[in-house]
């Protein structure tokens, strides 16, 4: 299970935006941390494990679905069979 902060990990939500300042450098970090994000779930898929990713946005800011309805998300994913599980906060426009 990770937990990502939404700003490192470039997360297309209302809790990222890339700095005014220094802009090309932190473009740069975080395209670098989301490719090593990315290798890294495959890596771990490749070797049998599962993997569940819970997203900042999730718990915290507007978006926030509240900590109840994580655990709950985490609860269903470990007791069924998907291989990734993603929770993160309501997006813009969505119904649920
Ligand atoms: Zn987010």
């Amino acid at each position: 299970m990770f937990v990502n902060g939404c700003f490192w990990h470039g997360h297309d939500c209302h809790l990222f935006r890339l700095p005014a300042t220094r802009t090309e450098w932190w473009r740069d970090k975080i395209e670098a941390t989301k490719a090593r994000d990315s290798a890294q779930c495959a890596a771990l898929q490749n070797d049998g494990w599962r993997v569940g990713t819970i997203w900042e946005c999730a718990m915290r800011g507007r978006s926030r679905i509240g900590l109840d309805e994580v655990a709950e998300r985490c609860a269903i994913w470990l007791q069924g069979n998907d291989e990734r599980l993603e929770v993160y906060g309501h997006k813009k426009g969505a119904t649920v």
